[in-house]
C-alpha cells in the first residue's frame, strides 16, 4: 500500500497540530506588527519564518498515520524534518525513528512486511524505495511537492543526457535522493558542488586548466555518480539544486558554470549544452528574502536564529546573518537560560555558552527560524529571553520608535550580500 495524500484525517489532527506547534507569543508579536518591545527588549520577527508548506504537511500526515494505524509498528524512515522538538514529540507517540545508514538493508533491517513506514519531506533514494516496496510494507510518502519538482527537472536533464550538477551536500538525504532520480536513465550521471569553491575546480576542469585527476580526486563517494568520467560526463550538464541552499550561491554557482560553458564552446548552441532551471523552493526563498529585510532595515544588536543544527536551510539563514550581525544560531529554548545563551558558532561543530550576550538596558533582538522549527519553539524563545527582564509574552507592546526595516539601494544590497558571502566562507558556513 502506498499513500501520498493523508487520510482524511485533517480535522481529528488538526486541533492537535495546533495546541501543539502555535505559540501564543508568536501570534501576539505578529499581531503586533511583527515587532513588539517589553522589558527594554525590541523583538523583530523575520515576516516569513518556521514552518513551511511542506513541513506542514509532513507532520500533519505523520500525526494522521499515527491515528490510522494505532496498532501496527510505524517506523520514519529517517528525521521527518530536522527540528530535535517535533522528532521528539513524534517518539513519544510510537514511531521509531530509522538510524542514518548509507546501506539501505541495514537502515531498513528492522521493519518488516505490513509495517507502516513514512518517508521524510525531503524524499527517500530511489533503491530506498523500491527496497521498502519489495518489503511489503504500508508506505507513507510525504515527499515535498518542491523536491518532486526538481526531480522532475532532474530526469529531463538525464533523459536528455545531460549530466545533472547538484548545488547542494552530498552527503544530505535530500541530495542523495535527487541524485538516484538521476541514476534511473540510462546512461545517467550526477555530481554535486556544495559551493563556489567547488564549483571553480568544475569550471576549471570546463575551461581546461584543471586536470580530470584533481577532479576526481575531490568529487568522490556520494559526490559523483560511480562512473563517472570529467572527460565524457561534463560536455552537457543540467543544473539543479538542494532546495534548502542559500539562494544568492545557487544563482553564483549556476552562473559560474554557464560563463564556463560559453568560455569553452561558445554562446552559439549553448541551450543544448547547457541547461538551469530555479529550484530553490519559494518557502526557503521567502525566509531568506525576509532575512535580508531584517538586515537591511533598522540596525540590530543581534539576531537569534532558531533550527536543528542539522537544518541545511537553518544554516543558510545564519550564514546570511553572522557576517552582518552579532549572531546566535540555536536549536532549542533550553539554550537561553541565565548563565547566558549556548549556541553553536560558525563553521564549529560544538556549542558554546556566551554569557553575556544580551545588552544590558535597550536591545533589538531580531528572530528567525529555518522551515522545520514550530513556533511553538519560536515562543518559547521569546518567552525565554523576555524572562531574563522577568516579563512576559503579555506584556509586549507596540514600540514607538521601532523603524519598520526599509531596503537600502540594490548596489548596497548586492555588495552587503557579497559581502556576506566572503565573510560567512571565511567563518566556515560555507
Ligand atoms: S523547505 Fe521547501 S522543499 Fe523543503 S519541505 Fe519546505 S517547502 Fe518543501
Amino acid at each position: 500500500m502506498y499513500f501520498q495524500k493523508g487520510f482524511g484525517l485533517k480535522s481529528e489532527v488538526g486541533p492537535v497540530l495546533a495546541r501543539t506547534y502555535q505559540s501564543a507569543a508568536v501570534e501576539r508579536l505578529k499581531a503586533l506588527g511583527y515587532e513588539a518591545v517589553a522589558g527594554g527588549i525590541h523583538f523583530k520577527l523575520a515576516r516569513e519564518f518556521g514552518f513551511c508548506y511542506g513541513v506542514d504537511r509532513a507532520v500533519d500526515y505523520a500525526y494522521q498515520t499515527r491515528r490510522q494505524f494505532p496498532d501496527r509498528r510505524v517506523f520514519l524512515s529517517g528525521e521527518i524534518i530536522h527540528n530535535p522538538d517535533v522528532n521528539q514529540r513524534l517518539r513519544d507517540m510510537g514511531i521509531e525513528i530509522l538510524d542514518e545508514s548509507r546501506d539501505t538493508v541495514t537502515r531498513f533491517r528492522e521493519v518488516a512486511a505490513g509495517d507502516v513506514v513514512i518517508m521524510p519531506a525531503f524524499g527517500v533514494s530511489v533503491p530506498e524505495l523500491d527496497h521498502l516496496k519489495s518489503k511489503q510494507c504500508v508506505l507513507v510518502d510525504t515527499t515535498c511537492g518542491s523536491v518532486l519538482n526538481v526531480w522532475k527537472k532532474v530526469h529531463y536533464y538525464a533523459r536528455d543526457g545531460y549530466t545533472v550538477i547538484i548545488h547542494g551536500k552530498h552527503y544530505h538525504e535530500e541530495t542523495r535522493a535527487t541524485a538516484s532520480q538521476a541514476m534511473t536513465h540510462a546512461g545517467g550521471q550526477y555530481l554535486c558542488v556544495r559551493d563556489l569553491v567547488e564549483t571553480e575546480l568544475v569550471c576549471g576542469f570546463i575551461r581546461g586548466t584543471v586536470p580530470a585527476a584533481d577532479l576526481k580526486a575531490k568529487f568522490q563517494g556520494d559526490a559523483a555518480s560511480a562512473d563517472f568520467d570529467p572527460d565524457l560526463h561534463l560536455q552537457r550538464i543540467g543544473l539543479a539544486n538542494q532546495t534548502t541552499m542559500l539562494m544568492s550561491e545557487t544563482l553564483k554557482v549556476q552562473e559560474a558554470l554557464r560563463r564556463a560553458m560559453v568560455d569553452r564552446h561558445g554562446e552559439d548552441g549553448l541551450e543544448a549544452r547547457f541547461r538551469a532551471f530555479d529550484t530553490i523552493c519559494s518557502a526557503t526563498q521567502e525566509r531568506q528574502d525576509a532575512v535580508l529585510d531584517m538586515l537591511n532595515g533598522s540596525p540590530l544588536d543581534l539576531m537569534i536564529v532558531i533550527g536543528g543544527y542539522n537544518s541545511s536551510n537553518t544554516q543558510a539563514l545564519a550564514r546570511m546573518c553572522a557576517p552582518r550581525v552579532t549572531t546566535y544560531y540555536i536549536d532549542s529554548p533550553d539554550c537561553v537560560g541565565v548563565d547566558g545563551i549556548r549556541h553553536r558558532p560558525a563553521g564549529a561543530h560544538e556549542d558554546t555558552v556566551a554569557p553575556a550576550w544580551l545588552p544590558s538596558g535597550d536591545a533589538r533582538v531580531g528572530v528567525t527560524a529555518g522551515a522545520s522549527t514550530p513556533d511553538s519553539v519560536v515562543g518559547e524563545v521569546i518567552e525565554r529571553i523576555l524572562a531574563l527582564r522577568g516579563r512576559t509574552a503579555g506584556d509586549l507592546t507596540q514600540p514607538a520608535h521601532f523603524a519598520q526595516g526599509s531596503s537600502t539601494s540594490a548596489k548596497a544590497s548586492a555588495f552587503a550580500e557579497a559581502t556576506a558571502d566572503k565573510t560567512a566562507e571565511k567563518q566556515g558556513y560555507a
